[in-house]
C-alpha cells in the first residue's frame, strides 16, 4: 500500500484533471498508466480471496470494535490512500469522496441522501489505514463459494491459484447457494463496499435501502455493469439494480473532474451527515 503525506493544498483553480472520454475509463488492459500496480493487486486479490477468508473477515470487521470515529473524521483519514486496484485515479480518495458527491448535487440536487451516499460511498477504505493489504479492501467485487467467471476482471485463469477452484464444493456454477437465493446470502469477496454497508447498518443509519445497496454492491462491476451472476439475484436484487448503476455513473465519470475544495463543501456536508449518520460511529 503506498501511503501518501496528507495533500494540505486542494485549490481548485491550482489543479485539473486531464480530459477523459467515457470510454477511457477502466481500461485493464497494459496500455493503462498503472497497469503493474493494478494487475498485481487482482492477482493478489483473486488467488487469496476463499469463501472462507471472506466469510472470516466479514465476522471480525463485523464486530465493529476497531474505532469510534466520525463520518468526517474518517474522510480526513483516507486523504492519505490512494487505491491501487484503480487504473483512473490516481488521487486521495477524499478527493475522489467530493468529486463523486458534488457530481450527483448537480444532477440530483433534491436528494440529499443520494448527495452523502457519494461522499461516504468508499469510507470503508479506512481497512487499509488499519493495516489491511489492499486486495482486501479496494477493487472489483466478486462471489466466493461459487465458481468464477469471465465476466470478473482479468478472467477466470487469474483465479488458477485460488484453492476454492479446485473445491467441488466451491467450483460449481452455484456452489454454496441456491438458484436466485439473494445477494444478501451471498459471501462476496471481502472490500471496502460490504464493510461500508455494515458500518452504516450496525450504527443504525437512516439512510434508505436503495443507498444501502449502492454502497454494498458498487465494485460488483461483475454484475450491475457485466450483467452476470443474475442467478443468484432476487427479485429485490434486480429492482435495486437501476440505483446501483445510476450511482455508478457517478463514481466512475467524476474521476476527470476538476479538484473540489473540501473546506468550502465540508458545512454542507456536515449538514447531511449530521441528518443521516450524526456523531461517532463505531468501526
Ligand atoms: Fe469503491
Ligand atoms: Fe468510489
Amino acid at each position: 500500500m503506498r501511503i501518501l503525506q496528507p495533500v494540505p493544498i486542494l485549490d481548485p483553480s491550482d489543479k485539473f484533471r486531464p480530459e477523459k472520454s467515457e470510454e477511457q475509463f477502466r481500461d485493464f488492459t497494459e496500455n493503462c498508466e498503472y497497469y503493474d500496480r493494478v494487475r498485481k493487486t487482482y492477482d493478489k486479490m483473486h488467488s487469496s480471496q476463499t469463501y472462507e477468508f471472506a466469510k472470516n473477515k466479514m465476522e471480525t470487521w463485523g464486530q465493529l470494535n476497531k474505532a469510534e470515529m466520525t463520518i468526517m473524521e474518517v474522510l480526513d483519514m483516507i486523504n492519505s490512500l490512494v487505491d491501487e486496484s484503480d487504473p483512473d485515479v490516481d488521487v486521495p480518495n477524499s478527493v475522489h469522496a467530493f468529486q463523486t458527491a458534488e457530481r450527483i448535487r448537480e444532477a440530483h440536487p433534491d436528494k440529499e441522501w443520494l448527495q452523502l451516499t457519494g461522499l461516504i460511498h468508499d469510507l470503508g477504505k479506512i481497512m487499509a489505514i488499519w493495516g489491511e493489504p489492499q486486495w482486501c479492501v479496494v477493487g472489483d467485487t466478486f462471489p466466493t463459494g461459487c465458481a468464477p467467471t469471465d465476466s470478473i476482471v482479468f478472467g477466470k485463469e487469474s483465479f488458477v491459484n485460488n484453492p476454492d477452484v479446485m473445491n467441488p464444493a466451491y467450483n460449481t456454477r452455484l456452489g454454496v447457494y441456491e438458484e436466485n437465493c439473494g445477494l444478501d446470502k451471498v459471501i462476496m469477496s471481502w472490500g471496502h463496499d460490504e464493510y461500508m454497508y455494515r458500518v452504516l447498518k450496525g450504527n443504525n443509519c437512516t439512510l434508505p435501502e436503495e443507498a444501502m445497496y449502492m454502497i454494498r454492491f458498487h465494485s460488483f462491476y461483475p454484475w450491475h455493469t457485466g450483467k452476470d451472476f443474475n442467478y443468484l439475484c432476487n427479485e429485490k436484487d434486480m429492482k435495486m439494480l437501476p440505483w446501483v448503476l445510476e450511482f455508478n455513473k457517478f463514481d466512475l465519470y467524476s474521476k476527470a473532474d476538476e479538484l473540489p475544495d473540501p473546506v468550502a463543501l465540508t458545512p454542507y456536508y456536515q449538514g447531511l451527515i449530521d441528518k443521516y449518520c450524526p456523531g461517532k460511529l463505531k468501526w
